[in-house]
């Protein structure tokens, strides 16, 4: 069968902030770009994005780029790579300011300065006062940043290819990525993107999860693509579960509820978070909350005739600043649950929302792989923003370090694309047996007959994660849990799609959405079971404390044979002193 072709200097696959940001920065650089998104750009996630970006302007309260660094090191529980942490911060403010100029309308103090609000674990001065470090355009940040950074690569000449499913890499035998095959949904036709370098940024995962804050497109794609093309994903088992989705539903409301002054209450009205986390409260970091919330709940102080969520408390905040600095969130409350913030509690519960773990790169986003001596790129390919694993936010994340996260390293992977093409100026031959194995796996979904169907599938596959690899884990549960989606895997080759229609076949997507979560789960739950000490996201009631001296490593978690290894943390920063490991309280 011959395939269409094109060939491309780079091939960025993911239009959300990571992979627009580093388009940005190659096609002002006049390399020519492909941008592949299975939706249209402005429809990636990031439009999702609320809260804000962190950087220490010091706009509202005195702050530093080291304090910065300082808090996101301790948010890791110490397992985030310093260097790429210091790498992050002090860019920071740059990139707002470059923002800012390229037409991102933020929110403004009185002075005409970008407003910045208090996040979830923000301090001053290394652990002491909070800090308001936390850039907001109102609570629709990344909308604001996705549009700008989408008009600009239009105005910069980026190519476009709206609503293309990118399905497998391109490896030559010596390694080299060369591209992918993708599928043009409107068509059904596959189409070859060739290119010298190619940068995943796929987003997140939170699909894996029955309540999750994600768009239904957040399935992993580009880790799966990795782990196919024989690349391990690294920290699998760190899963952000944010503190405050609407119970039952999981839709956000944003950390920036409570860095306006919202708080939590349990059945009894206490504010419960002054118990766990004494000095930060509500604001203490996303993994302590969402405990302690999970905790009142099996303690029996949970809220409802069911006793299974809390309450976030606005009301007292007052309507004026609800509708300014929060008129996303009021929204969402009024559409999903007929209820006005500005009156009335929201019943909250933590819901799945980061991928922490991800494809292992170095804080110039090249793709790196453990070899005896240490670690080499894989040439030719890169990985940024959610699906990437730097790893800056290590075992969990603080809120705002991750829109920051998606442009500092998008950008980094641009600058370093334009090195890697002036001295790989020219196209590899591409090599038929790998382009033969991407076809065959998009053909395996011709197969005709009875079988079983993806959502049904995809369901079971939500409510086992949700079930076997929550916020609370133990042995027994996660083996459980990997036991029944490795049986869920094998019931994957009885799986046959009903319509074989190419025209904008999503039932197609969707088959090939679900083979990616699979194996994501199968990485998180192997990953979990094998690490065996409580830290950020991952809580092990049978191993509830952290052990430094076994555990202060990356896991990685390779396709085949289910293989886990493990990497050091890069404790040394770039330039400053090393934050050492030391206990972790808010
Ligand atoms: C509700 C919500 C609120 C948030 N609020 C904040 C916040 O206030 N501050 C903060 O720092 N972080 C926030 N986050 C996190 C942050 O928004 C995301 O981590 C970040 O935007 C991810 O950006 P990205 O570029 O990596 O991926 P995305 O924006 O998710 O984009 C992924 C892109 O990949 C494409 N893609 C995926 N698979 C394929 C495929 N197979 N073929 C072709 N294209 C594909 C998609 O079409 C899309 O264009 C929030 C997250 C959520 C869910």
């Amino acid at each position: 069968m011959t395939i269409a072709k094109r060939q491309f200097d780079t091939l960025v696959i993911g239009a959300g902030g990571g992979g627009l940001r580093a388009a940005l920065q190659l096609a002002r650089a006049e390399a020519s770009v492909a941008v592949v998104s299975k939706v249209f750009p402005t429809r990636s996630h990031t439009v999702a994005a609320q809260g804000g970006m962190n950087a220490a302007l010091a706009n509202v309260l005195p702050d530093s780029w080291h304090w910065h660094m300082y808090d996101t090191v301790k948010g890791s529980d110490y397992l985030g790579d310093q260097d790429a942490i210091e790498y992050m911060c002090r860019s920071a403010s740059n990139l707002v300011v470059e923002l800012e100029h390229a037409g991102v309308p933020f929110s403004r103090l009185d002075n005409g300065k970008i407003y910045q609000r208090p996040f979830g674990g923000q301090s001053q001065n290394f652990g002491g006062d909070q800090a308001a470090r936390t850039c907001a355009a109102a609570d629709r940040t990344g909308h604001a940043i996705l549009h700008t950074l989408y008009q600009q690569n239009i105005r910069a000449k980026t190519h476009f290819f709206d609503e293309y499913f990118a399905i497998d890499l391109i490896k030559d035998e010596e390694g080299f990525i060369l591209g992918a095959l993708v599928l043009e949904i409107e068509t059904g036709e596959p189409l070859l993107i060739e290119a010298k370098t190619t940068l995943l940024a796929t987003g997140g995962a939170g699909q894996l999860f029955r309540t999750n804050t994600n768009a239904h497109i957040n399935t992993g794609d580009g880790l799966a693509m990795a782990l196919r093309a024989g690349i391990p994903l690294q920290d699998m088992e760190f899963f952000q579960f944010h503190p405050t989705g609407i119970a039952g539903r999981g839709m956000l409301i944003t950390e920036g509820a409570r860095g306006e002054g919202g708080y939590l209450t349990n059945r009894d009205g206490e504010r419960f978070m002054e118990r766990y986390a004494p000095h930060a409260r509500d604001l203490a970091s996303r993994d302590v909350v969402s405990r302690a919330i999970a905790t009142e709940v099996r303690e029996g102080r949970g809220c409802g005739d069911n006793r299974d969520h809390v309450m976030l408390k606005l009301d007292h905040l007052g309507r004026d600043v609800l509708y300014k600095r929060l008129p996303g969130i009021c929204d969402t409350v009024k559409t999903f649950l007929h209820i006005d913030p500005a009156e009335e509690s929201i019943p909250v519960f933590p819901t799945a929302h980061y991928t922490m773990g991800g494809i292992p790169t170095d804080r110039h986003g090249r793709v790196v792989v453990p070899v005896e001596q240490g670690q080499e790129s894989i040439p030719g390919l890169y990985a940024a923003g959610e699906c990437a694993c730097v790893s800056v936010h290590g075992a969990n994340r603080l809120g705002g370090n991750s829109l920051l996260d998606i442009v500092v390293f998008g950008r980094a992977a641009g600058n370093d694309i334009i090195e890697y093409l002036n001295d790989n100026r020219y196209h590899r031959p591409l090599p038929q047996e790998s382009v033969e194995q991407a076809m065959a796996h998009l053909q395996r979904w011709e197969q005709k007959g009875e079988g079983e169907s993806v959502p049904a599938l995809k369901r079971e596959l939500q409510s086992t994660m949700e079930n076997y690899c929550g916020v609370f884990r133990s042995e027994e549960i996660l083996q459980q849990g990997l036991d029944k989606v490795l049986g869920l895997e094998q019931r994957m080759q009885d799986v046959r799609l009903k319509d074989h229609s190419k025209i904008f076949n999503t039932a197609r997507i969707e088959a090939l959405e679900l083979e990616n979560l699979m194996d994501i789960a199968i990485a998180t739950v192997s990953s979990a079971l094998g690490r065996r000490e409580s830290r950020g996201a991952h809580s092990r009631m049978d191993y509830p404390d952290r052990d430094d001296q076994r555990w202060l490593k990356h896991s990685l978690y390779y396709k085949e044979q289910h293989r886990l290894d493990y990497k050091p943390v890069t404790l040394k920063p770039m330039t400053v002193e090393s934050f050492p490991p030391k206990a972790r309280v808010y």
